[in-house]
């Protein structure tokens, strides 16, 4: 059996933080970057938009101004992004703040999906070329603690430091993990929310802001702003009873690429359940299912028009002539969310697009559609030794599966974090 210094498994962002600062600091350090799937670096593939301000992407439980503001320094000087100007938001700000809402500022880069892709090719190569062992393909199973094995997909290897960074697609292979290794954790938050999609000229404010970020009474934000060549996608995901179903999405090409017209973005809000229900996953899941069955097994979608109504949207209906453009994701089901949204989000994300339409005059034209559901799952939060994401003797957990990032430089910061507990703890 062959022995590591370092096994991570997951090549999102977290974990390639994570091996680029052990090598910084041990240059002989061996690693194994192991990734379940074919391809790597988990979501770094889609539109690669980085958010550099505090809270961005850094969940508050985990992560002060103070230390993200120290982290994203770290990220931003090995990532080198170009920040994108913002102009002319002073209006929109003024409107914002008159009906209590905010527009936060947040320095932000594109580098757009195709973008992104080229990132991963230069840092997967950066990383083969320093030494590590990049195996695709290869899933973490599980582990024995006591003799330090981990037990992959592929062969039982040993390591001395182990961190697990299996993005939000790794949600019910965490939990597993964490049942299975005595650490305790909480799963009791959830954000649900709709994708917008309209024309460019209906939200034109990502013309001088690319992701604006709104933040609205009763915790529902915008989040995941595309534009350009911007188009609504879905992710497939199994639910803990093997059911598959889908979320929505969003992710834009790079500026490369001719634009479409369109721009979509996410309203989310976010909920924390107290007694007697313990897991947000089992109520994402319990809510997806519900979407699948009145969407026949697709996401819905539904034009404003309809929504005000409180009509279903229909395939005819979908676009006739006041109805100007044509869906991005047209494999979703014209249907009606309210028959599968809970009155609790739905009343909160409709009041937040009403008070986003007095900010952005248009963005509830007839013709915008609304894509459900959309489904965030970072809500685990494993019990941590330490500040450094330690939830067992050597053994980390990291990135957006284990609730310590929201977001691509989220993640990388939480890799970072990793490796500077275990540059601590061995005294490099
Ligand atoms: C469509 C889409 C668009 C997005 N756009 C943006 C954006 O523009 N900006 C932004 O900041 N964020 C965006 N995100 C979110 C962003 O991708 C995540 O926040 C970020 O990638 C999280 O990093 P991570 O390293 O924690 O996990 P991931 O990037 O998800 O990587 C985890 C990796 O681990 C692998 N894995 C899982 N389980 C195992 C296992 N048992 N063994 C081995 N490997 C395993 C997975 O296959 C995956 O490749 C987007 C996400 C999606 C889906």
């Amino acid at each position: 059996m062959i022995h590591y210094d370092c096994i991570i498994a997951g090549s999102g962002p977290a974990g390639l933080a994570a091996a680029f600062e052990l090598l910084s600091v041990k240059q002989d350090m061996k690693i194994l970057l192991i990734e379940k799937e074919k391809v790597s670096s988990g979501g770094l593939r889609n539109d690669c938009k980085m958010n550099f301000t505090w809270p961005i992407g850094f969940p508050v439980e985990y992560w002060n101004r103070e230390d993200s503001s120290r982290y994203i320094e770290r990220v931003e000087q090995f990532l080198q992004p170009d920040i994108m100007p913002q102009k002319n938001l002073s209006t929109y700000q003024k409107r914002a703040s008159r009906i209590g809402v905010e527009l936060l500022m947040i320095r932000q880069s594109h580098l757009g999906t195709d973008g992104g892709l080229a990132l991963i090719k230069t840092l997967l190569a950066r990383l083969a070329a320093a030494g590590v062992e990049i195996s695709l393909e290869e899933e973490l199973i599980s582990i024995d603690k006591n003799t330090k094995t981990a037990h992959t997909s592929k062969r039982e290897a040993g390591y001395d430091q182990l961190i697990v960074a299996p993005g939000r697609h790794g949600f019910d292979f965490l939990r597993r993990f964490m049942r299975e290794n005595d650490i305790a954790y909480t799963d009791n938050s959830i954000d649900v929310g709709v994708r917008v999609e309209t024309r460019l000229e209906h939200y034109p404010i990502v013309k001088d802001y690319y992701d604006p970020k709104f933040i609205f009474p009763e915790r529902t934000r915008t989040f995941c702003t595309n534009s350009g060549a911007a188009h609504v996608v879905q992710e497939r995901y199994t639910a803990a009873n093997g059911q598959t179903y889908y979320s929505v999405n969003g992710h834009a090409w790079s500026h490369e690429r001719p634009p479409n017209g369109l721009v979509n973005f996410a309203i989310l809000r976010s909920v924390e359940f107290t007694q007697p229900l313990a897991s947000g996953q089992d109520y994402a899941e319990f809510l997806a299912s519900l979407a699948m069955l009145t969407g026949g097994g697709h996401p819905i979608m539904q034009r404003i028009g309809d929504f005000r109504m409180g009509k279903r949207t229909t395939k005819d209906g979908l676009n006739d002539d006041l109805y100007d453009f044509e869906p991005s994701l047209p494999s979703c089901t014209p249907g009606d969310i309210s028959l599968a949204m809970p009155a609790k989000f739905l009343r909160s994300i409709w009041k937040a697009l009403k008070q986003l339409d007095t900010i952005v005059p248009g963005v509830l034209h007839p013709g915008t559609i609304l894509y459900y559901p959309e489904i965030k799952l970072y809500a685990n939060k494993p019990v941590f030794k330490d500040e450094f994401f330690m939830a067992a003797d050597d053994i980390y957990l990291i990135g957006d599966g284990a609730g310590t990032s929201r977001g691509i430089t989220g993640a990388w910061a939480s890799g970072l974090r990793a490796a500077d507990g275990i540059k601590r703890r061995k005294g490099w």
